[in-house]
């Protein structure tokens, strides 16, 4: 069974063709710039063997009429023909309180889907686009939604209520949704495979560290926390994003600054967290980089997220009653050395220690832990294109 998963952007669109017998990726690659000057695709096969192909693409459609083009060409292409593909999946950003799980995708879904714009109106839109799009170049080919809020539908209510009036959760949907959850499931499943037991087993805690961060509380295989909230924008401090502030901050720099509602959004989403801090980057490369030449804001914005990350996992902790398993993950958790070592410092009370010379090691499995500590303390590359994949696959074959 042959398998396309779709990630869209609002002027991207990521996708992998998945071997679903073997769960091999035969091509993967991404199509950057769509609806602006001088886009183009970036493909890449299992063979190693890159392509890329600069192109107008105008929309979407454009945009994956390409794909599928390269897809079945005849040189850099994995697919005889389109009809190789038997479904696809796409990674849709909010689910909003009725999607628990994935599902398969019918007008009544798409409805939902498009109900949900105002709650995530970055990414919502451009998912639909997506889904769209597909319809139209592969009709009849079965299309599944794998939502990033779905795994953390197993939070309790006292853990995603917020301290506002009841109405507003009813009318609104104003709740903690939480994000990244196909992540977090993976990495949670992942560690259990490698440590040779089963996750629902385990108390863990999956720490998504990225351009974008949270982290999760998992339990008898269910998320009971995540810290990002109603949008991803809640939680620790990330790249550009600030993280949990007190909300009367938003009202005070609107007054202060002039500025608008959109504005105020723009400027948490995208002036703050550690680039904000630092005034330099959001990347931690370029801020480590920085800090080796002794910028203290550089040295600040650092410790504020190993701070910030700390906190969680020893609340977190709580929330379990003790702790299994911890896991790093994403572009940060994968690569980070020096911020894996920094977050596990004097954490011994809470049975984690870390092995320094394990914990050098970049974007591959590894348990980090010293021998004989009670938690295991894990780097695992996410897959959710993988997880997409397998979502697809099972839910077509019904
Ligand atoms: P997202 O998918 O949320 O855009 P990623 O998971 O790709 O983000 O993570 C990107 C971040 O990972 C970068 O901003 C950078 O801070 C960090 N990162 C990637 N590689 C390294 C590395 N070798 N050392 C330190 N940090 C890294």
């Amino acid at each position: 069974m042959k398998i396309l998963v779709i990630n869209c952007g609002s002027s991207s669109l990521k996708y992998q063709v998945f071997d679903m017998d073997r769960e091999e990726v035969l091509a993967k690659g991404l199509a950057e710039r769509i609806g602006i000057k001088d886009s183009r695709l970036k493909h890449e096969v299992s063979s190693g063997q890159k392509v890329v192909i600069e192109q107008d693409l105008n929309d979407h459609i454009e945009a994956i009429q390409l794909v599928l083009k390269t897809l079945t060409d005849s040189k850099h292409g994995v697919l005889k023909d389109i009809s190789e593909i038997n479904a696809v999946g796409h990674r849709v950003a909010h689910g909003g309180p009725n999607f628990s799980s994935s599902v398969v995708i019918t007008e009544d879904v798409k409805k939902e889907i498009r109900e949900l714009f105002e709650l995530a109106p970055l990414h919502n839109p451009a998912n639909l686009q997506g889904i769209e799009a597909m319809e139209k170049l592969l009709p009849g080919v079965k299309q599944v939604a794998v939502f990033d809020t779905a795994f953390h539908q197993t939070m309790p209510p006292c853990a995603y209520l917020y301290g506002i009036p009841y109405e507003y959760y009813e009318k609104y949907k104003i709740r903690k949704y939480g994000f990244h959850g196909t992540s977090h499931k993976y990495v949670a499943q992942r560690a259990g495979e490698i440590l040779g037991k089963p996750w629902e087993q385990l108390k863990i805690i999956t720490c998504h560290l990225g351009n974008g961060a949270s982290i999760s509380a998992i339990k008898d295989g269910k998320s009971l926390e995540n810290t990002m909230g109603f949008t991803p924008l809640e939680g620790v401090i990330m790249g550009t994003r600030s993280g949990n502030i007190d909300p009367s901050i938003v009202t005070f720099i609107m007054e202060k600054e002039g500025m608008s509602i959109e504005e105020i959004n723009n400027f948490l989403n995208k002036k703050c967290g550690v680039l904000g801090v630092s005034g330099i980057s959001s990347d931690f490369r370029d801020l480590e980089a920085a800090c080796a030449q002794g910028n203290r804001r550089a040295q600040l914005a650092i410790e504020m997220f190993i701070y910030d990350v700390k906190l969680r996992i020893g609340a977190y902790t709580s929330i379990l009653g003790g702790l299994d398993v911890l896991v790093f993950t994403a572009g940060l958790g994968e690569n980070g050395i020096e911020v894996r070592r920094d977050i596990c410092k004097d954490m011994e009370f809470f049975g984690i220690k870390i092995d320094e010379e394990k914990n050098k090691v970049r974007g591959k499995e590894a348990i980090i832990s010293r021998d004989g500590e009670p938690v295991k303390v894990l780097v695992i590359p996410t897959n959710e294109e993988l997880m997409i994949a397998r979502d697809t696959k099972e839910l077509v074959a019904r």
